[in-house]
């Protein structure tokens, strides 16, 4: 089992397996935005902006062992698919279900914005970029985001078009739920139910200081 708590330690989830399936260090717009947005929330800094966000991939069979009335999701924009798991209590970022890119079985963790054990040390399996991002795959992961956007790496990095072959074959494993654990989908429409989403775009447009980008200006 591998064990995802928030920061503060009051929510508490369970994965069942703990082999991640593949590991990407994200550059995406919706990761910077989200942890940037977050860490304003609980007053930390997000530093740098548009750093690679480390994220470990797991199977999508899971629990919230505790704390579930902290947990909410955040979309970028109403029409965001990419659904990003936080916890209220200390504005933890958790996980992202992504159906459009990772398919119904894989879930994202995001390992340094929350709490870790248990999961097997897995190589980085590849970095990705905004310009990376499949044409037919872009609405996923920016649609809508309005600010400055990260198109080109720092460095030559091994691009996401080669890490797609390790999703697909994720994608096409058996998915194994033991019994007490379930779906992502499942844990995000009993939280919306209770508690509606958290829209990044009230964010930008409700007077709050606006997302501003560390190296944008
Ligand atoms: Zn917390
Ligand atoms: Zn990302």
């Amino acid at each position: 089992m591998t064990i995802i708590t928030c920061n503060c330690g009051k929510l508490e989830v369970h994965f069942a397996t703990t082999k991640p399936l593949f590991r990407l260090i994200c550059c995406c717009n919706d990761c910077n935005a989200i942890l940037h947005w977050a860490a304003w929330k609980n007053g930390r800094t997000f530093y740098p902006a548009f750093q690679g966000i480390d994220k470990i991939y797991l199977e999508n069979s899971l629990k919230v062992a505790k704390g579930e009335e902290n947990l909410r999701w955040v979309k970028i924009t109403p029409n965001s698919v990419c659904l990003r798991g936080v916890a209220t209590c200390c504005y933890a970022s958790l996980f992202v279900e992504n159906l459009s890119i990772l398919g119904p079985k894989i879930v994202c963790v995001d390992v340094d914005y929350c709490k870790v054990r248990g999961a097997e040390a897995c190589e980085v399996t590849a970095q990705i970029f905004e310009k990376d991002v499949p044409s037919n795959r872009k609405n996923a992961v920016c649609e809508g985001f309005k600010g400055p956007r990260f198109e080109e790496g720092p460095e030559e990095t091994p691009m996401w078009p080669s890490v797609i072959p390790t999703i697909v074959n994720a994608q096409s494993n058996e998915l194994i739920v033991p019994d007490g654990f379930g779906s992502i989908r499942d844990i995000i429409e009993k939280s919306v139910k209770s508690y509606g989403w958290i829209e990044l775009e009230d964010y930008n447009d409700n007077g709050d200081p606006p997302i501003v980008l560390a190296g944008s200006n």
